[in-house]
């Protein structure tokens, strides 16, 4: 088919010089057969040689021939609108790197040689490219997104005005922006493979500190192949915050501060998931609980255990230092995590300061206290692989610590086996001291106490027995503390007041006047109903209250002041006289024995057993003497003991030395033996001295 020429057709020369692509499409055969100069440059086409008879359906794609014929019909109908604007698909249009779609419009070029020509027209061509550019400037400067470019060498070539705003002015380089350049090295480490990073870093910017949402493009600069880095970012420091908030709550103990037990298990699990056994690091685990916690948790009420756990967060945390992370399991249970600094003298130095960090005195509500750990040690990998098993084998020597008060003591094999049978014996005692109240099981022992003036016998200490239907015997320091924990004891408690005052009023019956001691537990105590249970059993049992005496200990008295002094004066108002016992194993607290109506000191055995301790059973016996307290030894075993405490004015004396503790026939026979005043012949009250 020949070329149309331009200059048998002066419309084409009017038409080749409009700034407009145009071409005519030949509708039969689907071919352009002639385009303008504009459309040849759109097309890059270099004359109508490149253009003629080209098939119309490659540059305008998404149109059909229907369409073309449907255009021309609708151009013939209506004459007066003869142009029929039709959207094509730019995408072929591969010379101009525009989007979306545009139109064209049609209308009918008559010619002879050829009936169905229409003439199209390109719309908006120029305009298009122009709101095109318009529209990413907008974008790249509108946005609240902060996109910025950097070269190679990751200087800073380019920031769009949200980036600008954001940056501070010294801000040069990727490096700059990071708070820790170091996270240039992880980003930008192995990543050959990807042409993109997705992060959340924390940034210097003009507002402070932040944490970016970042998404890293790499790509290659169209001119010099070199290599950068169009950086996208958002500010993700409120999401990070709130994140950080969720996780806090969930992974951090908010008494202390510490980080909790779940914490503890996501920290162990990431370090045991770390590779091999033998690629992972090895750490130390220590189980810490505070000796005696409850007691003063019972006493001196929740406030003051809080105050105190807060503390001893804190004495760890020092301890510990950079060693290694404390958690707070719960409770008065701590564990510490201890990743440097590992071998077995390193540990038992870091269990050494944790001791001795904890040894000085707490002051809460106005009380010093003193609660020390007992640390178990296990050590990664040798004591155990696995979490479950290590913190098991750390919790039996915290165990066996406990057990020998030695403050700290490292796991070994044997002590496993040992601790499984203690526990299931603990929940067998547990369990059967629920009934044995009821089952009668339990029968007062009677250990007498003679006077140094005259080696007379002055009073009896009732001592608890349980005869536990399998096990036989059970000594109360196996039952009393879990009485204690599980509140069984004020059932207990009260059955040895009524039974103790009952076996008074008989030997009082049977003539003897001898006055008795019953052991109070702190937690009957600290319940408020100690006054009252104490005057049922003494008019349950027609007891004298100048015949019994109470024997408490220190831990008791850390309670509220005004509380315990209402209680021991109305007790000893009632006649009852009040035994500090134990004295010296806990706070030794001399001022207690100003402040509170006690009328007797009981010193503990270990000032006995401890040939250098004596020179303070001295200094307690004198003080005892200054502020006029009677002063009981327990625990005499031998002669020389015995003369050496009537040299020293001891006032009593306690022990094998002078009897076991007897079940009530052999007591009575012993009373009778060793020559107890009978009622008539001697009015004293316990002791002898005090006036009732
Ligand atoms: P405690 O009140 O200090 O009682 C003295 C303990 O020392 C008794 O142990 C007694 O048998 C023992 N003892 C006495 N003389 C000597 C001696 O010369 N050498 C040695 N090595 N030990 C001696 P027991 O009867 O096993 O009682 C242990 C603890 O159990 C008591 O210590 C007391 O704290 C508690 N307990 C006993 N009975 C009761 C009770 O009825 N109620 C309460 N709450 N606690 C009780
Ligand atoms: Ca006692
Ligand atoms: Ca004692």
């Amino acid at each position: 088919m020949s070329q149309l020429d331009p200059r048998s057709d002066v419309r084409l020369q009017v038409l080749a010089q409009i700034s407009v692509p145009l071409c005519l499409v030949d509708v039969d055969a689907l071919q352009i057969i002639w385009a303008n100069d504009c459309a040849m440059r759109h097309w890059s086409a270099d004359s109508n040689d490149d253009i003629n008879g080209v098939d119309f359906l490659s540059k305008f794609p998404g149109l059909t021939r229907e369409d073309m014929q449907a255009a021309l019909a609708s151009c013939r109908q209506d004459r007066s609108a003869t142009t029929e604007r039709l959207p094509i698909d730019k995408a072929g249009e591969s010379s101009l790197n525009t989007l979306g779609s545009m139109t064209i419009r049609v209308s009918e070029f008559e010619q002879h040689e050829r009936p169905n020509v229409l003439l199209i027209e390109l719309c908006d061509y120029g305009k298009d490219i122009d709101q095109e550019a318009h529209f990413q400037t907008v974008a790249l400067t509108q946005t609240p997104s902060m996109i910025s470019s950097f070269d190679e060498n990751f200087k800073l070539v380019y920031s769009n005005p949200a980036a600008q705003e954001c940056m501070t002015p010294e801000c040069k380089s990727l490096q700059e922006l990071l708070l820790n350049p170091s996270d240039l090295h992880i980003i930008f480490n192995g990543n050959d493979e990807t042409d993109h990073i997705d992060c959340e870093l924390e940034v210097n910017t003009r507002h402070g500190t932040q944490w970016h949402s970042m998404h890293i493009q790499l790509s290659t600069h169209p001119i010099s192949g070199k290599r950068t880095y169009l950086l996208t970012a958002s500010n993700a420091t409120e999401q990070r915050r709130a994140r950080q908030a969720a996780y806090s709550l969930a992974y951090n103990d908010s008494l202390t501060g510490l980080p909790n037990r779940a914490a503890l298990n996501r920290f162990l699990e990431e370090l045991l998931d770390s590779g091999s056994t033998e690629s992972q690091l090895p750490f130390g685990i220590f189980f810490l609980d505070l000796d005696r916690f409850k007691v003063i948790n019972d006493s001196l009420g929740h406030a003051a255990g809080d105050q105190l756990l807060i503390d001893t967060a804190q004495r760890l945390r020092q301890a510990l230092g950079a060693r290694g992370t404390v958690y707070r399991l719960g409770g008065d249970e701590f564990v510490m995590i201890v990743t440097d600094k590992v071998k077995h003298n390193e540990l038992k130095k870091i269990a050494e300061n944790v001791l001795f960090a904890t040894a000085e005195p707490v002051t809460v509500s106005e009380h010093d206290i003193r609660v020390l750990p007992s640390i178990g040690i296990c050590r990664f990998p040798e004591d155990g692989v696995c979490i479950d098993t290590l913190m098991e084998h750390a919790d039996a020597a915290m165990y066996i610590a406990k057990a020998h008060k030695s403050g700290y003591c490292f796991y070994d094999e044997k002590m496993s086996n040992q601790i499984s049978e203690k526990i299931k014996d603990r929940l067998g005692l547990e369990n059967d001291l629920a009934t044995a109240v009821e089952n009668g099981e339990f029968e007062l022992y009677f250990q007498p106490k003679v006077a140094c003036r005259n080696l007379a016998v002055s009073s009896v200490e009732a001592l608890i027995r349980w005869h536990h239907p399998s096990r036989g015997m059970v000594p109360p320091d196996k039952f009393i503390g879990i009485a204690e924990e599980t509140g069984q004891i004020i059932d207990l408690g009260n059955w040895v007041l009524t039974a103790a005052m009952r076996q008074q009023r008989n030997w009082q019956d049977q003539g003897m006047r001898i006055p008795v001691s019953v052991n109070i537990s702190a937690r009957q105590f600290s319940a408020n109903d100690l006054l009252a249970n104490v005057s049922d059993a003494l008019s349950q049992t027609g007891c004298d209250p100048h015949m019994i005496e109470l024997e408490i200990t220190e831990s008791m008295l850390i309670g509220e002041p005004d509380t315990v002094h209402s209680v021991l004066q109305q007790l000893s108002s009632m006649g009852i006289r009040l035994a500090l016992d134990d004295f010296g194993t806990g706070y030794s607290n001399l001022a207690y024995l100003q402040k509170y109506p006690l009328d007797c000191l009981k010193i503990d055995r270990i000032f006995l057993a401890e040939q250098r301790r004596s020179m303070l059973l001295g200094t307690i016996l004198n003080i005892g003497k200054v502020l006029g307290v009677e002063v009981v030894a327990e625990g005499v075993e031998t002669a020389t003991q015995a003369d050496w405490l009537i040299a020293r004015g001891c006032d009593h004396m306690q022990g094998f030395y002078f009897s076991k503790p007897m079940p009530v026939t052999e007591t009575t026979r012993y009373l009778v033996d060793n020559g107890v005043p009978l009622t008539s012949a001697n009015d004293e009250t316990i002791h002898g001295d005090r006036a009732a």
